[in-house]
């Protein structure tokens, strides 16, 4: 699997704007590459790691925890580093919807539960 780590100092969360530690580009897990015409067209999606919003997450807590004693990957942690993003990356990589809880979605929203 390719994989893309970005970390720089402009990453904000798109869930509470602030910093981010990390964000991760994946291959979409569904959607296969293709080709269109002549060019290969893939399907990417991102993960991202913040400390506020993903502070209860237990998949996120070793990232965290490296974070919160190195404040960047140097040669000597690096290995730690991907170990650490590859153990977060299979744990919210690819999550399966629930299907209960699809199911009590569409049962609200056919109860006229959601509006928009
Ligand atoms: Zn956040």
């Amino acid at each position: 699997m390719n994989v893309e780590v970005i970390t720089t100092d402009d990453l904000r969360c798109h869930r509470c704007l602030g910093a981010l530690y990390l964000r991760v580009k994946l291959p979409h897990p569904r959607w296969a590459a293709q080709v269109v015409g002549e060019m290969e067209v893939t399907y990417s999606r991102f993960v991202t790691l913040c400390p506020v919003c993903d502070a209860h997450s237990p998949a996120a807590q070793g990232l965290l925890a490296f974070f919160a004693i190195y404040s960047q990957v140097t040669s000597e942690t690096a290995e730690a580093f991907g170990q650490l993003v590859r153990h977060w990356i299979g744990e919210v990589g690819c999550p399966e919807p629930d299907p209960e809880a699809l199911d009590r979605e569409i049962q609200q929203w056919r109860d006229g539960e959601f509006h928009g």
